[in-house]
């Protein structure tokens, strides 16, 4: 009762929000006929004819409304997309520097070209951040016609491509790129010893796409540019030997949800034995044995920790990978996704290659670092957008600064979301999801199941390979091929195992997408000629996309009729966020599509969080073996341990801030500083300045003020002089 009434009100806000706008969209459809008439060369015109209005003293809120209906045209004339009134309002509040909650499937890509083109008219760049290249390229590619119509560049920044084309593509109207790229740009660039090889521009305006992912999500971890230090990799071997002679309980206790391990007083007894009998122990002379907590030890003793930590708590497959080449690479524990590049820090990553007896790398040292936080507070201006950025309203606030504005659906939401069914153990729960696979495979009706890891998707495929369901498992680690295969998971009978960030940001059709069929067929079979001739390739991928179009628009109102996409969630997220994420991968566009969660007692947030009486009280409300459970009071338990677990990332996210502020004052300084001194033509005055600072640091030093001439060490200043400055000059005298 409470509950609704609260989200009335909350509801009412964003309706307020909206209806605000509305005039000023009924004022854009309005301008629509005018544009109409333009010839493509007049529409064009209107780029310099805005731009010679600025520079008379317009503002760009005044511009906005013949803006945005010049960009509705050009859609229209170069992607054959016309903006709808809902997508006018979500690049409004992109404008206002907001983020624009939109489903998926609403088109935010689009949306993206109004604040986009707006904002690019004072010429000073536009970014926008998506989570991966693929994306970057695809959405460059694609809106760019848009923004070329207008006669505006696009322009998109990939890793490892030369600074030459880095500098090209920042010096564009518009710019899209993966969000790493955008910081370690910004890092790389203030180290440069040269104002003329920096690449980027100052960062003006932002639009971050899949906000929550960038900005929440990926911003517990740092971007870190780092240099070889040492590391006593032979140590870490030889301290990984012993972890395996102890054990959990007896020697060392686990608490799994703050994701510490502690040795107990026997633990520390016997790795003393074990360390000594090795001779990795230091002893202090004249004792006979060495005391792992001397601070001698102390090396050792972290060693130590790590080793037993990279045993008792990280896992492969679950939070790292293993290549082949023998490199441990991080698994993103909340997205399933590999981090390539990325190492724990403090000798973490060590002991886990010490575990995996893979080769040791140095530790490294960080040159340059800078937090998500503190990268994107750089813009002049920041907005963002995604589907679920409501339940972390708060979060965006308090860090960035940034306000949500939900936005209504083009269409109604037609999808089903049914309760939860809850299972005693996970055995059971995924016997439960493989039937309905099954059912629905067998029906015809297609399938996205989402799960929490690599190793659980891996599992669940080999259930389903036992019974026969052909299926494809995606696990965000080739993000173009994966594109192509989740854009044909709404196709008949379709199966299609993905952890949460694998494919995203690629939209799933009914009956399937034609082009995404037609580039994957025809890459797959091109010869180097064919991939080397950008016209031919493409003139192929028209050819067979012809070829699909018509058979995927008769299988669509079939998919319909089986009640489209169907989402199953095997396990609850760690926020509320990414179910609703996953969720709204059906039901697009007022499609028709369900979607429900497979629970159990055994997973992991209800382990970690659930109180313990919920199996007693579940079993005495009639749980059975092998029968599921659906009652309103396990999933209010379990919104409650998301709560829990959302409350405790947001503090992590305002720990790391704190700690980045720090560092981010200094880094303000210095690089301000290294700028400011290799943009300056002339360096005397900043010479001058350093000069008298110097000087007059070091007579405080030997003279410090108010202490009598007794006090002063002359002597001491006349040798510094000389060192520092290089000149003999008779300062005692001066003194004196
Ligand atoms: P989102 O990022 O919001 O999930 P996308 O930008 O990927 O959505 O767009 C989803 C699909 O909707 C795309 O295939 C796009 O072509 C289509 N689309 C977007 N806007 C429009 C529009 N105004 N009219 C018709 N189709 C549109
Ligand atoms: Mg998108």
């Amino acid at each position: 009762m409470l509950g609704n009434t609260l989200k009335k009100i909350i509801g009412t806000k964003h309706e307020r929000e909206i209806k605000r706008m509305r005039p000023r969209v009924e004022r854009i459809n309005a301008l629509e006929p005018e544009m109409k008439k333009l010839s493509d060369a007049e529409l064009r015109g209107k780029t310099a004819e805005f731009r010679q209005q600025l520079r008379n003293g317009a503002s760009l809120d005044d511009l906005l409304e013949p803006a945005f209906a010049t960009v509705r045209e050009a859609g229209q004339r170069a992607l054959g997309l016309r903006h709808y009134d809902v997508q006018l309002i979500g690049g409004m509040v992109l404008h206002d520097g907001r983020i624009a909650e939109m489903k998926t499937g609403e088109g935010k890509t689009l949306v993206a070209t109004l604040a986009c083109y707006l904002n690019a008219l004072e010429g000073k760049g536009v970014h926008v951040v998506t989570v991966n290249d693929y994306l970057a390229t695809r959405d460059a590619e694609w809106m760019g016609r848009l923004y070329g119509f207008l006669g505006m560049s696009t322009g998109v920044v990939i890793p490892g491509r030369g600074d030459a084309m880095k500098k090209r593509a920042y010096a564009c109207d518009i710019t899209y790129g993966q969000n790493n790229e955008f910081g370690f740009d910004y890092m790389r660039d203030n180290m440069k010893f040269s104002i003329y090889d920096y690449v980027q521009r100052d960062l003006h305006f932002a639009i971050v796409d899949e906000v929550d992912s960038i900005l929440i999500d990926e911003a517990r971890t740092p971007l870190i540019i780092s240099g070889p230090g040492e590391t006593a990799s032979e140590k870490y071997t030889r301290i990984n030997a012993i972890i395996p002679r102890l054990r959990r309980d007896e020697h060392y206790e686990l608490d799994e949800k703050a994701r510490t391990c502690t040795l107990t007083e026997d633990g520390m007894e016997l790795c003393q034995q074990l360390l000594h009998d090795e001779g990795l122990l230091e002893v202090r002379q004249g004792s006979a044995f060495g005391n792992l907590y001397d601070p001698i030890n102390l090396e050792t003793l972290h060693i130590l920790q790590q080793c037993l930590r990279a045993h008792a708590l990280y896992f492969r497959d679950q939070h790292y990978m293993v290549t082949e080449e023998g490199k441990v690479l991080i698994i993103d524990e909340f997205t399933g996704r590999v981090l390539p590049g990325r190492r724990w820090s403090d000798g973490l990553h060590q002991a886990v290659e010490a575990k995996e007896r893979v080769s040791i790398e140095d530790e490294n040292l960080t040159l340059a670092t800078i937090s998500f936080q503190n990268l994107f507070r750089l813009y002049n201006k920041l907005s963002g957008m995604t589907g679920t950025a409501d339940t972390e309203a708060a979060e965006f606030k308090d860090i960035y600064d940034l306000d949500v504005v939900v936005i209504p659906t083009n269409k109604p939401i037609a999808r089903i979301d049914d309760e939860d069914l809850v299972y005693k153990t996970e055995p059971e729960k995924f016997r439960a999801v493989a039937d309905e696979i099954e059912d629905a495979h067998k029906r015809g009706q297609p399938v996205l199941v989402g799960t929490t890891s690599v190793e659980k998707s891996d599992a669940l495929s080999r259930v389903l390979t036992k019974r026969d369901v052909p299926h494809n498992v995606l696990n965000a680690k080739q993000h173009e091929r994966e594109a192509y295969i989740v854009a044909q998971a709404g196709t008949r009978g379709a199966v299609t195992v993905a952890t949460n960030m694998a494919g995203r940001g690629t939209d799933i059709v009914l009956g399937g997408n034609p082009e995404m069929l037609a580039r994957f067929e025809v890459l797959q079979n091109a010869d180097e000629a064919l991939l080397a001739d950008e016209a031919a390739l493409e003139a192929a991928v028209a050819e067979a996309t012809e070829r699909h179009v018509a058979q995927c628009k008769r299988e669509q109102p079939a998919i319909r009729d089986l009640g489209g996409l169907h989402i199953v969630g095997t396990e609850r997220h760690e926020s509320r966020r990414v179910d609703n994420q996953l969720r709204g991968r059906s039901g697009r566009q007022g499609d028709p599509g369900r979607s429900s969660f497979y629970l159990s007692l055994e997973d992991d947030l209800m382990r970690i969080f659930g109180s313990e009486r919920l199996d007693k009280v579940l079993s005495s409300l009639g749980m059975k073996e092998g029968e599921a459970i659906i009652h309103p009071w396990v999933n209010k338990s379990l919104e409650r341990a998301q709560a829990k677990v959302e409350g405790r990332n947001f503090d992590m996210s305002k720990n790391l801030l704190k700690f980045d502020d720090v560092m981010n004052d200094q880094r303000k300084v210095i690089f301000g500083q290294r700028r400011e001194i290799m943009a300056a033509e002339d360096l005397s005055e900043i010479v001058k300045d350093m000069r008298e600072q110097v000087i007059d640091d070091l007579i405080d030093e030997f003279m410090p003020p108010k202490t009598y001439a007794d006090q002063w060490n002359t002597e001491g200043l006349y040798a510094q002089v000389i060192e520092m400055l290089g000149v003999d000059v008779p300062v005692m005298e001066w003194a004196a």
